[in-house]
């Protein structure tokens, strides 16, 4: 495991898109480590990211909400 990188691949299809997933009571020992679960898009593994790993996901990598027209 690298700590240097912060790109991220899941564990079980290798795919490297993920979204950040719902916060439990028991993550809370993690967050201690800055590090938040997230989710794999494609095979919804739960696994858990480096807090700045998570934080560019959710900048960049997250679905864009359609720019709403008013
Ligand atoms: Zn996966």
């Amino acid at each position: 495991m690298s700590l240097g990188s912060t790109s991220l691949s899941c564990k079980l299809c290798g795919l490297s898109e993920f979204r950040a997933s719902r916060l439990r009571r028991k993550d809370f020992l993690r967050l201690l480590f800055l590090r938040l679960p997230i989710r794999c898009h494609a095979c919804h593994e739960r696994t858990f990211a480096p807090l700045m790993a998570v934080l560019r996901l959710s900048r960049s990598g997250h679905r864009l909400a359609h720019p709403a027209r008013s």
